[in-house]
């Protein structure tokens, strides 16, 4: 942290709703349930009830998980009195109102020429799972964020039933450059930026980047600033030595496995970290470690430490690797992230709210009158009718707040006719039926609300912990400090956040992107919280940890701080300048994908556990991407279409 003061970065303004709670202290309390399931009522009927416009603490939002960590802890039936019959019905439960929970639901109504009754339970206060929306409005402008799911992509192709469902739902995905205004920053002069922070590097410095890496969520950043190596060279605060390394790194073509065959280098590169290959085998200073140690976060939620060198080559193009002439064919184990394909690198679209615009669709298939108008144009600035997901009449309800606690079958599982499924809401638990149920929600919550399930696939599904992420939106008056810096992008591997970007420039039916210097934007910053030197599983609990007890307002100071020191130079004043944060938390991000430097199964080709895990159950299915152990929306839908296809035909 720097030494700016509290009224510098603004800390005393009011300019959201500050949520100091913290999870684990609520969680630890006296109450087991949290205030807003302790309600009486159905909050969502009321007119102000709008998720997407709630500042502060998102994603994991107070309120979201305190059942289902009591749950886990073993003492949630303890106070939760005596479940209520709701006396209703359904043909399909689904647990989860993310994208395969949503998917779910649509496909089953599908097989069932839609006339099946579904019940959708989702924990949150929102539909959409990690497709999240994040709505501002500065002056009488409108803005949008992703809190989540960025955008169509994988780095496999979608699979037909995928790609039938994006086209279904309306969505051209070969259209995406239309709305996309991809030169806008270029034309600014904007390109990608390096800050050297302080306590890393020794001294803050903000340098234009001769070389960057590719990163999807920042849009092209193959355009760099004219005197890029020049100013890297004078002005980065890094030795000599890791100077001259930075350009060998980039420039080299050295091969560091002399006498080696391929077979031979791919059989090391799978078994080694990446920092092991730039240090032990390049001969890289440390100091090009520290500079890269981030760059593989977005991908892997870990950094160079925990990452093969085979994956970071393959998955980033981490340069360094050029003279090893490496083919481009998948060597063993390597992660799925990793493995590139071009058909797949074509299929991308970005909505303004990320893939939150698929659920959104998704819903609008499900329940018409709760997403009103017809067209994917039409759905990005949609005002979204809380009160209509719910409604007694329908044959499709979406209820949120509603954590499930129990999932039972009535009966054998091998011959029930249905499930009970018991969820909390307004303090209370409640008790419905139905004769299939879809568990769409992460694999690491099921064991605790299904124990009926055989142990050998209980700790399958407990082994997909997933990788912990924040996604932190700021929004900004204007950008007239990124005009006079020059960037539209910068990474700053060493802070709290390891990039900031201007929003990427899309505009879609009456959706207008921040267009001039002196617009609105949102900023995007991403964090990946983990513990170098730690086995990846290990560094993912940890941060999971650290993200679920820290508050809201540490997060926002660090994100001013970090912000005033970047662009300060730019003339940037954070108390001036900032008009709303969220801070996306995801202490259960991205599914856990397999790699060969901490999964032998994976290495050596045999059963993986997402296989053991997936497993239908007597009248219960199996969904979610941790299913699939891939962190992409596809498989969320593919494996929602597995699951429906097992109940359907069984
Ligand atoms: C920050 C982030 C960025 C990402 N970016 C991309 C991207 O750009 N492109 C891409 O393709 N993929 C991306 N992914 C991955 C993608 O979002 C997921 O693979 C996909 O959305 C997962 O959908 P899902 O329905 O399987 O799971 P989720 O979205 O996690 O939905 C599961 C739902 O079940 C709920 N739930 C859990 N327990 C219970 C319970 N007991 N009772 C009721 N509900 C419960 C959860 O709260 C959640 O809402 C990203 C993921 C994250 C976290």
């Amino acid at each position: 942290m720097s030494d700016i003061n509290d009224q510098d970065l603004g800390m005393h303004r009011n300019i959201t709703r500050r949520d100091f709670l913290n999870g684990v202290a609520v969680a630890a309390g006296a109450t087991l349930l949290p205030p807003n399931l302790l309600a009486d009522g159905d909050p969502e009927n009321s007119p102000t009830y709008y998720p997407p416009t709630l500042t502060g603490l998102r994603g994991s939002h107070v309120g979201a998980f305190e059942a289902i960590h009591s749950l886990r802890d073993g003492n949630f039936w303890d106070t939760a009195g005596k479940p209520q019959d709701t006396g209703e019905d359904y043909d399909l439960i689904v647990v989860g109102g993310g994208i395969s929970g949503l998917s779910s639901a649509y496909y089953f109504q599908r097989a069932a020429g839609g006339k099946a009754k579904i019940l959708i339970l989702e924990n949150h206060d929102d539909f959409g799972g990690h497709a999240k929306r994040n709505e501002f409005t500065v002056g009488q402008r409108r803005m949008l964020g992703y809190g989540g799911t960025f955008a169509i992509q994988s780095p496999a192709p979608y699979s037909t039933v995928a790609k039938d469902m994006i086209r279904d739902l309306g969505i051209d995905v070969g259209s995406y450059q239309k709305y996309n205004n991809r030169d806008l920053y270029s034309s600014q002069g904007l390109a990608a930026y390096m800050f050297f922070d302080k306590e890393t590097f020794g001294a803050d410095k903000l340098v234009p980047d001769p070389a960057p890496l590719s990163e999807g969520e920042a849009g092209d950043l193959s355009i760099t600033a004219p005197d890029a190596w020049k100013r890297f060279l004078a002005e980065a605060p890094l030795s000599e030595k890791a100077k001259q390394d930075f350009v060998r790194m980039h420039q080299g073509k050295e091969d560091y496995m002399p006498g080696l065959s391929q077979t031979e280098k791919r059989f090391r590169l799978a078994r080694m970290s990446c920092a092991k290959y730039l240090t032990d085998i390049a001969g890289f200073s440390p100091e090009i470690v520290k500079w890269y140690q981030a760059c593989t976060h977005s991908d892997f939620g870990v950094g160079l430490d925990a990452v093969s060198a085979q994956d970071a080559w393959a998955a980033i193009d981490l340069p360094g690797f050029q003279g090893l002439n490496l083919s481009p064919e998948p060597g063993p184990g390597q992660n799925r992230d990793a493995i590139r394909s071009a058909e797949a690198d074509q299929y991308f679209f970005h909505f303004p709210d990320g893939n939150a615009s698929i659920a959104r669709l998704l819903v609008r298939k499900l329940i018409p009158d709760a997403i009103p108008g017809t067209t994917v144009h039409d759905v990005v600035t949609a005002r979204a009718n809380y009160a209509k997901l719910d409604e007694s009449g329908s044959n499709i309800k979406i209820r949120l707040n509603s954590p499930v606690v129990r999932v039972k079958h009535q009966g054998a599982a091998a011959t029930a006719k249905g499930v009970e499924v018991a969820y909390v809401r307004g303090g209370k638990v409640h008790t419905v039926r139905a004769k299939n149920c879809v568990l769409a929600c992460w694999h690491v919550v099921i064991p605790y609300i299904c124990e009926e399930l055989p142990e050998k696939q209980k700790d399958a599904l407990s082994s997909a912990a997933k990788v912990p992420l924040l996604y932190s939106n700021v929004v900004l008056n204007n950008w007239t400090s990124f005009k006079k810096l020059g960037t539209h992008y910068v990474a700053s591997p060493g802070c709290y956040h390891t990039n900031l970007m201007l929003d990427l420039p899309v505009s879609i039916g009456d959706y207008r992107c921040s267009q001039k210097p002196e617009d609105p934007v949102v900023i995007h910053m991403t964090k990946t919280p983990c513990k170098p030197g730690l086995p990846a599983r290990d560094q993912h609990v940890m941060g999971r940890v650290q993200i679920y007890s820290t508050q809201f307002e540490t997060i926002e100071r660090k994100i001013r701080d970090q912000m005033a020191r970047i662009l300060g130079p730019g003339g940037f004043e954070p108390a001036r300048d900032i008009a709303a944060i969220t801070v996306n938390r995801w202490p259960h991000g991205y599914a856990y994908e397999y790699n060969s430097l901490w999964d032998k199964f994976w290495l050596e080709g045999t059963e993986t556990p997402c296989e053991v895990a997936r497993r239908p159950y007597g009248r219960i299915a199996i969904a979610n991407a941790d299913a699939a152990a891939y962190a992409y929306t596809d498989a969320a839908i593919d494996q929602a279409y597995r699951a429906v296809q097992e109940l359907v035909k069984a």
